[in-house]
């Protein structure tokens, strides 16, 4: 609860024009709360008299940080396959691992995982605590949640990685807030800070209009999910060498209230912008979905696949599984071409680690123009046609 102590507000107004969520106004003279606060504590901070306190905020009972060391990394293994962003994890893990100098460790649930767990330490992991089970063969959020809360409390790592997938989404906020820990979700960067060690895990905040810092100082784990396609993976290297732990959960963890009957794959999940080389991309420049048609062309003598921005999908001119951005998928192709993308914050988020970015816009200052390696000023439906039919005559040589 935020606490105005009126004797010593002076109604200066300061902590009313730094409060983000226009929560604190002035009245007669004294700063008064409304029902918009967040406790986000940026008033208290900016309080010269120190009016202004937070009360009721604090953990009862601090974390010895310690005691908690090592960096883990949840695996996710699904219909016999590891998803790609475990990997990527791995990658972004062991950095983080070897900055702070402690193991890195993957968590592998599933059943029948074969040689998975070898792939993972190929991939940089030190330790792999593999929990191969019949009863998680299928996903069910309670088993995963109480399986993977009972490795942490029993082995206490510092920080705690997922993918942000459908699974990680689903059931490691219920993994945090069990371990009373906090969760940033949807992170763009991982680092550590060097005076103390602490784990940055930045992200959009405010609509994709900021980008967020975020640090977890009194409690563990630090726990992040991580879009796919943000990190990149390490080369696999065969010869690394580590130590694969089995774990057998008590019967209690892997009774689920959840029964499964059935698996269907969602309608729409052949496209897969995630796993194209190349992408062309369309957006409202385009005008009209006709446009797509014209894409599909420069698609196909490139063997790529067809992207779009949200204002495209919006329109109703492509489905949603086709969308490139913060509230799309994230994208890393070895090469982007962006016709009629203005380069919002929010599209960019999406698609800046692509290897090489061609943007082809008609308005010189598009912002896309700032994240892209080539760029074309004119009209997409001039250029895209001549881009076809050089393709066409240097393929026939
Ligand atoms: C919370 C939130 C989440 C969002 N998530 C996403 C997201 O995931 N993905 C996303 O894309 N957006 C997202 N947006 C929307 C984003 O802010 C932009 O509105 C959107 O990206 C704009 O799409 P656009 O670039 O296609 O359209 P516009 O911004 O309208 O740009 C069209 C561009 O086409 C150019 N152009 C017009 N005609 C031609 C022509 N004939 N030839 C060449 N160039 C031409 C124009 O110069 C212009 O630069 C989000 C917004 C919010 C608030």
């Amino acid at each position: 609860m935020l606490k105005i102590d009126q004797d010593l507000c002076i109604g200066c107004g300061i902590c009313a024009d730094q409060c983000p969520f226009a929560a604190i106004k002035i009245v007669d003279g004294c700063a008064v709360v409304g029902d918009a606060c967040t406790l986000c504590g940026a008033c208290v901070e900016s309080c010269d008299v120190g009016a202004l306190s937070l009360e009721g905020t604090e953990k009862a009972v601090k974390v010895d940080l310690d005691e908690w060391s090592g960096v883990w990394v949840f695996c996710e293994y699904r219909l016999g396959c590891l998803a790609p962003v475990s990997l990527e994890l791995l990658g972004a893990g062991r950095r983080l691992a070897d900055l702070r100098g402690v193991k890195l460790s993957a968590v592998l649930f599933g059943h029948d995982t074969g040689d998975t767990a070898t792939t993972l330490i190929a991939h940089g992991a030190d330790i792999v605590y593999r929990v191969d089970h019949e009863q998680l063969a299928v996903y069910s959020e309670d088993t995963y949640a109480a399986v993977l809360t009972s490795l942490v409390r029993e082995h206490r790592p510092e920080i705690v990685l997922a993918g942000a997938t459908a699974i990680g989404r689903s059931f490691v906020p219920g993994v945090a807030t069990s371990l009373d820990a906090g969760l940033t979700a949807d992170c763009t960067a991982l680092d550590i800070r060097e005076e103390d060690g602490a784990l940055m895990q930045t992200r959009p905040a405010f609509g994709g209009n900021i980008m967020a810092t975020i640090v977890c100082l009194s409690s563990r784990p630090q726990m992040a999910t991580v879009r796919p396609k943000v990190m990149r993976a390490l080369d696999c290297d065969p010869a690394r060498t580590g130590d694969i732990v089995d774990i057998a959960p008590p019967p209690g963890q892997l009774r689920s209230r959840v029964q499964v009957l059935e698996s269907v794959a969602a309608h729409g999940a052949k496209v897969n912008i995630q796993e194209a080389d190349i992408l062309i991309s369309g957006g409202r420049g385009l005008d009209t979905p006709k446009g797509f048609e014209l894409l599909q062309q420069l698609a196909d003598v490139l063997g790529a696949k067809v992207s779009a921005s949200r204002a495209a999908v919006d329109a109703g001119w492509i489905p949603y599984p086709h969308q490139v951005g913060q509230t799309g998928k994230t994208v890393a192709p070895k090469l982007y071409i962006a016709c009629g993308i203005s380069g919002a914050v929010q599209h960019v988020a999406g698609m800046q680690s692509s290897e090489t970015i061609v943007a082809i816009n008609r308005d010189p200052h598009a912002s896309i123009f700032d994240v892209a390696d080539f760029g074309i000023v004119g009209d997409l439906y001039e250029i895209v046609p001549k881009l076809i039919k050089r393709i066409e005559e240097y393929r026939r040589g």
